[in-house]
Parts: structure tokens; C-alpha cells; sequence
């Protein structure tokens, strides 16, 4: 475990965190090749302050403005539904506190119980989901819990207000069926606009799947399509936020696919960036 750029405060009992990071090592829910239940430690090892520092683009300097902890990994040892429970209660836990947390992935089925938890302290809840997939489906191979239905869940059970998802380009008839039946806004690649500017009227959470990316530029994640977005449509999609920003998830970090470890690197980038807009939006 590292220092995330020398951001990371110890905890300790009279510490009043501002963000807190959590990991869910946790991949059985992944359709096809396994290996995102060792995102959280990837990102873990790739942030050291030997490499980076803890400022952010926008000159947020995350050691001195807030204060950032590791709560650790959530206990994924026993089944499915222990484990999202787990996440759930884990991330009620730190929005209770009053902190923001960061989770680290883990497959996309954890955004699934994440959410749950934001929905029960903040309603309405507006949801920013990048991805190249809609993940919306209503099971994939029998599975309503897969790492393809997330979304589903989210909007059947009403949890989030507004749900728009940015990076899209692997989309079915019946994806975009479900998207126009809840009135999802959706921004696929392929019209990725010069200049995005995104406002948020309600408490907003992001989740960020990795494979938002062109393969290109985040070559560890599970399933690669081209197509993608860059590193810097990303970020500055972050930057030219208009929200209030009260969490986030970076999941599908694929560390058995990555090359030198650069998708490691774009995470604990994107993972400053989003930081530095809650610190500063
Ligand atoms: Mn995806
Ligand atoms: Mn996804």
C-alpha cells in the first residue's frame, strides 16, 4: 500500500477525513476474463509519491486542502450477496461520517450496492456513468447481479434521478430501448463533442468504468473496444464539471491486461482529478 502522491493521511481516531478510499477486490461477476479484483491493489501500488505528486491539474493540492484515507478493502471472502452487502453498508458508513467516498473496483456489479448506499442519504441522486458499454442489461447468461445489468438495477428501482452516460459504443436496439423507457441521456463516442460541459442539479455520483477509454490509452480492462474516448476528453469532461460531486467508483481495472502498468497510472489520475473537483468544484 502506498501514499497515493503523498495525499494520504493515517487515520487515526480524531482525524476528520474528507475522502475516503475503499477497495472491492472483487471479480465474479465479470462475463468474460476475470483479474479486476486486483484493481485496488494495482492503483494502490502505482500511486506512490516516489512518482506523483498530489497536486492536481486545476492546482488542487490534495496533501494540504483535505484529508484522504485508505479504509482498505471491503471483505469480498464470502458470497455475492455478503459482499454486496458489505459494500453497501461500507460506503454508508463513510457518507455518514460526512466524507466522500472513492471506491476502487472490482467488476461493474459493485456500482450496483455503491449506489444503493448513496441513495439512501442522498434524494434525489443524479448518476455519470462512463463506459463503453450501457450496462443495461436485464440479465446476461441468467444473471440479473453481472457486471452488464448495474444500470439496470439502478433504474428499475428508481435509485438515481438522472442517469447520463458518456463514452458509449457497444450498444444494442434493446440498450437504447431501456435508455429512451427512463429518459437516459446518452452521449456515445462517436459524438463526443468538442467541448462537453455537464451540469448537475442534484447531488452527483460518477462511475467510472476504464474501458470508457480507447483501448489505446488503458489497455488493462477486461474487454477492449475501440473506439474510445482519450486520457484528456476524460479529464477535461472532469474538469468542466458543473456538480456537486459526493462520490465516485474507478472500476474494471484489469491489472492481468495492462501494459507498464499505464491504466494503473490513468486511474490514480482520474481517481487526483475527480478528487481535486470535490475539493474544488
Ligand atoms: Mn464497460
Ligand atoms: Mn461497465
Amino acid at each position: 500500500m502506498t501514499d497515493f502522491g503523498g495525499a494520504l493521511k493515517k487515520l487515526s481516531g480524531n482525524n476528520k477525513f474528507k475522502l475516503a478510499v475503499i477497495g472491492v477486490p472483487f471479480d465474479e461477476k465479470s462475463s468474460y476474463r476475470r483479474g479486476a479484483a486486483f484493481g485496488p491493489e494495482a492503483v494502490r501500488r502505482i500511486s506512490t509519491g516516489k512518482c506523483y505528486n498530489p497536486d492536481t491539474e486545476l492546482g488542487v493540492d490534495l496533501a494540504e486542502e483535505t484529508v484522504l484515507v485508505d479504509l482498505g478493502d471491503v471483505d469480498t471472502s464470502g458470497d455475492v450477496l455478503k459482499t454486496f452487502a458489505a459494500v453497501e453498508e461500507k460506503v454508508l458508513e463513510i457518507i455518514n461520517f460526512g466524507a466522500i467516498p472513492i471506491i476502487l473496483g472490482g467488476d461493474h456489479s459493485i456500482t450496483y450496492p455503491v449506489v444503493k448506499a448513496m441513495a439512501r442519504k442522498y434524494r434525489p441522486l443524479d448518476l455519470l456513468h462512463l463506459d463503453a458499454h450501457p450496462d443495461m442489461y436485464d440479465e446476461l447468461y441468467g444473471d440479473r447481479l453481472s457486471h452488464a445489468c448495474p444500470m439496470a438495477r439502478i433504474l428499475e428501482e428508481g435509485l438515481v434521478q438522472n442517469l447520463v452516460q458518456v463514452g458509449i459504443r457497444a450498444t444494442t436496439p434493446e440498450m437504447r430501448a431501456m435508455a429512451e423507457k427512463y429518459g437516459v441521456q446518452t452521449i456515445e463516442a462517436r459524438n463526443f463533442p468538442e467541448k462537453l460541459s455537464l451540469e448537475f442539479k442534484n447531488p452527483l455520483f460518477i462511475s467510472v468504468d476504464l474501458d470508457v477509454f480507447d483501448p489505446a490509452y488503458a489497455p488493462g480492462v477486461s474487454h477492449h473496444e475501440p473506439g474510445g474516448l482519450t486520457s484528456r476528453q476524460v479529464i477535461d469532461l472532469v474538469h468542466n464539471l458543473k456538480a456537486t460531486i459526493v462520490g465516485f467508483d474507478l472500476v474494471e481495472l484489469n491489472p492481468q491486461r495492462d501494459v507498464s502498468e499505464m491504466t494503473a497510472a490513468l486511474a490514480f489520475k482520474l481517481l487526483k482529478e475527480i478528487a481535486g473537483k470535490v475539493v474544488r468544484p
